[in-house]
């Protein structure tokens, strides 16, 4: 019998509790909740490893939701951001650097023809579904279940797949992520199962003339790294093309990480508009809407709004620019790539070994971990399959040193730090075997 392993969490604990009587749920996010005595707080992070305030040492594959694609406290990017600091931060005006960073972009990801830069993920899609409303003059707009775009009211809406009879003729009712989402917008919502073709022709058919925009994560880095299959992905340009509908590609997870030009280049498909945010600027805020120069245009005074008093700001700015400059002229992508290669394959043996039947998901840089022969193809299918092992195994991950998301939506992200790394691999590969069998 494999003994339970130990975590001194002490210092965490207490930090909680003094945390709740002032920050709901003791956090800045609710995502970073984890239970009253399992919520950690972080003294430090360096590469690929976290450490928490009781100096617990994690390999992290979270990586803050993926943006450390370098690793943590990059020296590269870190120094580069001091001498962003010298410029002095935000002016309400542009700066020489605005263009270099865009031009970066511009090179690495051909359909980013024109660039405007966000702080976050929330507000660069925000913008992209405005723009794609200024453009085509029209409200609504379609979402692919499963996919998630932000923290803003007409991204909130998700399909109810629990409350869902599955077989039958409908499909699962259109719901708000939480409460304080007006019922108002969800008239303007459609949303369709990933990888249905039929059902999306029908969409088309019946909607096509009122939508504003498909928006879509051909990988959905909050949903098991589900992959979109190419064919879906054509066919959804040509429906948006046919119908005169903005084809977003969310790719703010997977955006300068899959690829130096997303998971757009791979699957070989050109978005009128493109996202990004993540790992731009290797953990420094910054975010990107980008697209067609003709819709890009848009964003004028009588056109779309955009702005934003910390758009562009000096610090993220210089970050993204050396951030960038190492993605695209350095081996580091072929690195995290090579290295979740190694992880899924150590995995797979520990898992073999004992016959669990599992399969991976997504891209090696940001995979997820399946306990079934085939990862599921769309939100419905990993709705409805059984996720428990991997939640109960998540938490002994997090007991012998491994931070993954306990919820198996979230991909096990790589940095180019785990590849560099000579125990990274060793360390969680044992960590994994451990859980595995304490789970069984
Ligand atoms: N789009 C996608 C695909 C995301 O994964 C996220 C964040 N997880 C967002 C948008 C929102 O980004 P942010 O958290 O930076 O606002």
């Amino acid at each position: 019998m494999t003994p339970r392993p130990q975590r001194n969490l002490s210092k965490s604990n207490a930090q909680f509790q003094r945390a709740l009587k002032r920050l709901p749920l003791g956090v800045s996010s609710t995502f970073r909740y984890w239970g009253e005595d399992r919520t950690i707080y972080v003294a430090r992070g360096k590469g690929g490893r976290t450490w928490d305030i009781d100096d617990n040492c994690y390999v992290d594959y979270r990586l803050g939701y993926g943006p450390a694609i370098l690793g943590y406290a990059d020296d590269r990017v870190d120094a580069a951001a001091r001498k962003g600091m010298d410029v002095g931060g935000v002016f309400a005006l542009s700066t020489e650097r605005e263009l270099i960073v865009a031009d970066r972009i511009a090179k690495m990801v051909p359909a980013a023809e024109l660039v405007r830069f966000s702080n976050s993920g929330t507000e660069a899609v925000m913008a992209a579904l405005r723009l794609a409303r200024a453009h085509t003059g029209r409200e609504s707009y379609l979402l692919v279940e499963g996919g998630y775009h932000g923290l803003f009211d007409a991204a909130m809406w998700q399909a109810d797949v629990e409350g869902w009879q599955e077989g039958g003729n409908t499909d699962p009712e259109v719901v708000p992520y939480g409460k304080g989402i007006p019922p108002t917008v969800r008239s303007l919502v459609h949303l369709t199962p990933m990888n249905d073709a039929q059902r999306l022709e029908d969409m088309f058919r019946r909607h096509g003339n009122d939508l504003a925009a498909m928006l879509i994560e051909p990988i959905q880095g909050n949903c098991c790294s589900i992959m979109a299959n190419a064919e879906y992905v054509h066919l959804a340009r040509e429906l948006c093309t046919r119908y005169g509908v903005m084809l977003i590609i969310d790719e703010v997870k997977s955006g300068f990480r899959v690829g130096k030009g997303g998971i757009q280049g791979i699957l070989g498909v050109t978005p009128d508009i493109t996202t990004f945010a993540k790992a731009v600027a290797n953990g420094y805020p910054i975010a990107i809407v980008a697209g067609r120069e003709d819709v890009m245009r848009s964003f004028r005074y009588g056109g779309a709004s955009h702005g934003g008093t910390y758009t562009a700001h000096s610090v993220s700015l210089a970050a993204a620019d050396e951030c960038l400059r190492i993605l695209d002229e350095t081996p580091a992508l072929e690195t995290l790539a090579d290295y979740g290669e190694r992880l899924k394959s150590g995995i797979s043996s520990i898992l073999n070994a004992r016959g669990i039947v599992h399969s991976f998901s997504g891209h090696p840089s940001m995979f997820g971990l399946f306990f079934a022969p085939e990862p599921p193809d769309n939100y419905r299918a990993w709705k409805t399959s059984d996720y428990s092992f991997y939640d109960r195994m998540a938490h002994y991950l997090h007991d012998l040193g491994i931070i993954c998301e306990p919820d198996s939506r979230e991909p096990w992200f790589m940095c180019e730090a785990h590849g560099t790394d000579p125990t990274c691999l060793a360390d969680t590969l044992r960590a994994v075997e451990t859980a595995v069998d304490l789970t069984l």
